[in-house]
């Protein structure tokens, strides 16, 4: 990653700026030295770095400097397990933000240990996720349990599974509170999209909750969307078979339009509060049927503007399915009219209520 760098003729002039509150005079000084309009755009929203004067790469960082401090560190630890300490020591080297940075971190440290979910890490990068909505659960480091010897993602604490969620507030979730998951899980989404990421294993399980919102974790699992699979992941059928596209099923590669079709999976979970084919054994002939057209189904009105789109999400032709920044403007729509008296949707929302009560 090369840097353009400003001249030391530069700094001079600019350096006691304040880089957020610029006169004119001063705007038009910033305008001839700084000819990059992305790098001038950084000046403008994280200042110089306070180490070398060049223009920070992040909040309070300076990629360059950032990383040669890592590098000198890299001496003082060790995961035992010379993978894991390549991908910690690479996320460290090219992050460009404090986001983007993973630690090796000593069990010793940790108090109540809560294990969320099993993942496998696999030598991709978690961390290239540009966590822009704030959906996506960032990972704080790497530790490993001394009496398994496995590697964990440390992650921030959530309230609870949104499985969990459902499970115990389903009832007195109304229909804009569905869409605003709805919303958080299409958003987080399109920030992985958006990155060239897939998520590879985009089920509910995966779903954090906390005061009513939706966070996407398990990023263990993401892979970049142009790395092509091994022959040997390519058999493997990673995921939970409900949440699993027909056409990975089929032995496909798993897309961007794969996780979409989990998501409609999900969207339908959200709605229904009823884990998908829950009455049916999870076997080779689930699969079967779900490559046939199966899809989940119950008696549980969902209003139909909201349904039209989870119908989109798991059609069969992966290329007749939304991409998750259409997704998510969609129900950003619908949660805003939702509140509206008398709007389409707040009257399907209402028709649905009553249908619902009534069974
Ligand atoms: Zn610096």
């Amino acid at each position: 990653m090369d840097e353009i760098k400003l001249s030391d003729d530069a700094i001079e002039q600019i350096k006691d700026f304040v880089h957020d509150d610029l006169t004119e005079e001063q705007n038009s000084l910033i305008d001839k030295l700084i000819l990059n309009e992305k790098l001038k755009e950084r000046y403008k929203k994280y200042d110089l770095c306070y180490k070398c004067s060049q223009i920070n790469t992040g909040r309070n960082y300076y990629r360059s400097c950032k990383s040669k401090y890592f590098q000198q560190n890299f001496k003082n630890w060790t995961s035992g397990n010379h993978k894991v300490d390549e991908f910690i020591q690479k996320a460290q080297l090219e992050a460009e933000h404090y986001v983007k940075v993973i630690e090796w971190i000593d069990y010793d440290k940790f108090e109540d240990i809560e294990y969320l979910a099993k993942g496998v890490l696999i030598e991709s990068n978690i961390l290239a996720c540009d966590p822009s909505s704030g959906l996506v659960v960032r990972c704080f480091g790497i530790a490993k349990d001394p009496k398994t010897n496995n590697f964990m993602m440390v992650m921030k604490l959530k309230e609870c599974s949104l499985r969990q969620h459902l499970d115990i507030n389903f009832d007195s979730l109304s229909w804009h509170d569905k869409l605003i998951l709805l919303y958080c899980v299409s958003y987080g989404l399109d920030d992985i999209h958006n990155s060239g990421l897939i998520h590879h294993d985009f089920h509910c399980g995966n779903l954090l909750s906390n005061f009513g919102i939706a966070y996407i974790t398990d990023l263990g699992l993401c892979q970049l969307a142009n790395v092509k699979s091994s022959q040997n992941d390519k058999e493997k059928i990673y995921g939970v078979l409900p949440y699993v596209a027909p056409e990975v099923l089929r032995g496909k590669e798993y897309t961007q339009e794969s996780d979409i079709y989990g998501f409609g999976i999900i969207a339908y979970e959200i709605c229904t509060g009823l884990p998908p084919y829950h009455d049916i054994p999870h076997d080779e002939f689930l699969a079967m049927k779900i490559c046939n057209g199966l899809r989940p189904k119950s008696n549980y009105k969902i209003p139909q503007l909201i349904f039209d789109i989870i119908n989109q999400c798991w059609d069969a032709d992966p290329s007749k399915r939304p991409k998750a920044v259409e997704l998510h403007k969609l129900y950003d729509d619908l949660r805003y009219n939702c509140g509206k008296v008398d709007s389409a949707t707040w009257k399907q929302a209402k028709e649905a209520d009553e249908i619902n009560k009534k069974s």
